[in-house]
């Protein structure tokens, strides 16, 4: 078992800002993930929106975040998943099980585990998982040199990724349920100059058929079936947020974004979300920054009251 001042769970940009502001307060803190750090931007190739970095790699920033907060003594533990999270009944302590069998220990803890992405749940896109069908352009684009592509979803994302992926495809088709995009202007703008992008709007897609590999693409557009030959086709309808490791009861809105005040308390006390799972208007990264910022000052507030009530 090991006891921490703050356990925060999730390494994206919230986590690592939350971490270097506990660490720089002097808290003992682990930051936890289950994959490699960075979360989201590790799904981003190109970051333009974030402040003082006028374009730098989604994959760079995360690493710069990282070293930022090991600098200060943070235990970062990647690749280690979080079983569940729960509540010492008397003392309020809150205690983290790892997969590996692993217990921490800390008052506090800053939820920060973002989320998953939305499936389209259509026949063929759990069985072509990996064999053409995919959630991640900068992860998988390089696999689909001149081929033609398919982006399912009308949000940023899509439209962004959707540019990205014109480096390696010879076409792609942005395939959308709505006559209207979700995603802010410049992106849309950014795409339609693009002459290898073709939007499809209006357009239910019903299946993902191949052999060993993604052949072909069906929707269903004005009442009549239609089909795509893709080699590929890349899914970005959203995100579901990871709110579900709680074995407690914290409330959470009706597509389970953790709800908070506005210092990212939780319904429950010593709890804070941070980032992409908590309730918000958007999911950026400035936003996820100042999310995790405002939970460490809180936390340690936090910490710092108990001490005192204990001496007390
Ligand atoms: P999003 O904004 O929630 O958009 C999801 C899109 O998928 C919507 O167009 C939605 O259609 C569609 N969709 C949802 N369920 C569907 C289904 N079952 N079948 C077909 N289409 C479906 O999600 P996102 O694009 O992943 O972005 C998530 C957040 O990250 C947003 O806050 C976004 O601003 C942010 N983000 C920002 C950037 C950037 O600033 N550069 C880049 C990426 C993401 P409807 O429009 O019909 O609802």
């Amino acid at each position: 078992m090991s006891e921490y001042d703050v356990i925060i769970v999730g390494g994206g940009p919230a986590g690592l800002a939350a971490a270097l502001y506990t660490a720089r307060m002097d808290l003992k803190t682990a930051v936890l993930d289950r994959g490699p750090l960075g979360g989201q931007l590790l799904n981003t190739e190109l970051v333009e929106d974030y402040p003082g970095f006028e374009s730098i790699l989604g994959s760079d920033l995360a690493m710069k975040m990282g070293e930022h907060a090991r600098k200060f003594g943070v235990d970062i533990r990647d690749f280690e998943p979080v079983k569940e999270i729960d509540l010492e009944a008397d003392t309020q302590i809150k205690v983290v099980r790892l997969e590996s069998g692993e217990e921490l220990r800390a008052p506090a803890l800053i939820m920060a585990a973002g989320g998953l992405p939305r499936y389209l749940e259509v026949p063929g896109e759990k069985e072509f998982w990996g064999r053409g069908v995919s959630y991640c352009a900068v992860c998988d684009g390089a696999f689909f040199k001149g081929q033609e592509l398919a982006v399912i979803g009308g949000g940023d994302a899509a439209v962004e990724e959707g540019d990205f992926l014109t480096r390696y495809a010879s076409k792609v088709y942005i395939i959308h349920r709505r006559g209207g995009l979700r995603a802010q202007p410049i992106l849309v703008d950014r795409a339609e100059a693009n002459p290898k992008i073709e939007f499809i709007l209006d357009a239910h897609v019903k299946e993902i058929v191949g052999g060993e590999k993604v052949q072909t693409i069906r929707y269903e557009q004005h009442g009549e079936t239609k089909q795509l030959e893709v080699g590929g086709v890349f899914i970005f309808i959203g995100f579901v947020p990871n709110s579900k490791l709680f074995k407690v009861h914290v409330d959470h809105d009706e597509g389970g974004y953790i709800v908070t005040d506005r210092n990212m308390q939780t319904s429950i006390e010593g709890v804070w979300a941070v980032g992409d799972v908590r309730a918000q208007l958007t999911k950026q990264i400035a936003t996820a920054v100042g999310d995790g910022t405002t939970a460490a000052v809180a936390a340690s507030l936090y910490i710092t009251a108990l001490k005192d009530g204990a001496r007390t």
